[in-house]
C-alpha cells in the first residue's frame, strides 16, 4: 500500500472506533481470517448477507464449516420459504457475516440493498456484526460513497445477479444521466438492486459491529 492509502486507512479505522465500531487492520485475507477466528466462537449461530469478499477472502469458508451453527441459505434444493425463514432466524443469530458497498474516512458504513435482509441485520437483531472489506471499499465520504454504488457496486451486482436494469448494460445508474442526481434516483427495472439506503454512524450498542480491512482489494 502507499502511504497515502496506509494513511486512509489510519483516518478510516480512528473514525470508525470513534463511532463504537470496533475496527482492524489485516494486511491480508489470511491475517483476516485468522482474526475472524477469534471474533467468534465453537458453536455460534452464524449466516451472512450476500457479499463477493466473504467469498474471495476464504472468510465464507470458515463461517459455514462444521465449527459453527451456520444458517446456510445457498444450499442446494433450498426452497424460498427456507431462505425467508433463515432471513428472519438471522436477527437471532451471534453473528452475521457481511461486506459494505463502502466505508467512509469519516468512519461510516454505506449499504444499499434490494431485497434488504442485509441492511435488516446490520441495523438490529444479530449480537454481532462482522464487516469485512478490501480497501477498495474506503471513499472520502458519503458522497463519493454514493457515486461508487452508482457507478461499482449495484451495476457489478446487477451483472452478478443477471438482472435487468439500465446499468446491467451500460455499468453506470442511470440517474448519473443528470446533473446533480439525488440520492435514491434511480432506474424504475423490476430488478433494481437500488431500494434501501442506509448510513451506519456513530452506534448505541459499542462494539456489535466490527469491521475488518483487508489490504488488498477484494468484492465490489
Ligand atoms: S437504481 Fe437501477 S440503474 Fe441505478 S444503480 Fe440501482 S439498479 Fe442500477
Amino acid at each position: 500500500m502507499t502511504d497515502e492509502l496506509k494513511a486512509r486507512v489510519e483516518k478510516t479505522i480512528k473514525n470508525l472506533k470513534r463511532n463504537n465500531m470496533d475496527a482492524y487492520f489485516c494486511e491480508n485475507a489470511e491475517e483476516a481470517r485468522e482474526l475472524v477466528k477469534t471474533l467468534i466462537k465453537k458453536g455460534d449461530t452464524i449466516t451472512n448477507g450476500g457479499s463477493a469478499t466473504l467469498k474471495q477472502t476464504g472468510v465464507y469458508d470458515i463461517i459455514s464449516s462444521s465449527d459453527y451453527n451456520y444458517l446456510d441459505r445457498s444450499r442446494e434444493g433450498i426452497t424460498r420459504e427456507e431462505v425467508e425463514e433463515i432471513y428472519l432466524k438471522a436477527f437471532r443469530a451471534d453473528a452475521f457475516f457481511t461486506s459494505a458497498n463502502a466505508i467512509t474516512e469519516n468512519g461510516e458504513l454505506y449499504n444499499v440493498d434490494g431485497n434488504s435482509n442485509r441492511v435488516a441485520a446490520i441495523l438490529y437483531g444479530p449480537k454481532s456484526v462482522v464487516v469485512v472489506a478490501g480497501v477498495n471499499k474506503i471513499v472520502k465520504d458519503i458522497d463519493e460513497a454514493i457515486y461508487r454504488v452508482k457507478t461499482i457496486a449495484a451495476p457489478q451486482n446487477t451483472v452478478r445477479l443477471n438482472l435487468d436494469t439500465y446499468c446491467n448494460k451500460t455499468g453506470k445508474c442511470v440517474s448519473l444521466q443528470k446533473d446533480n442526481p439525488e440520492l435514491c434516483d434511480g432506474c424504475h427495472s423490476a430488478g433494481r438492486v437500488c431500494c434501501n439506503y442506509v448510513v451506519s454512524a456513530q452506534q448505541r450498542h459499542v462494539g456489535r459491529i466490527k469491521v475488518i480491512i483487508i489490504g488488498e482489494e477484494y468484492g465490489y
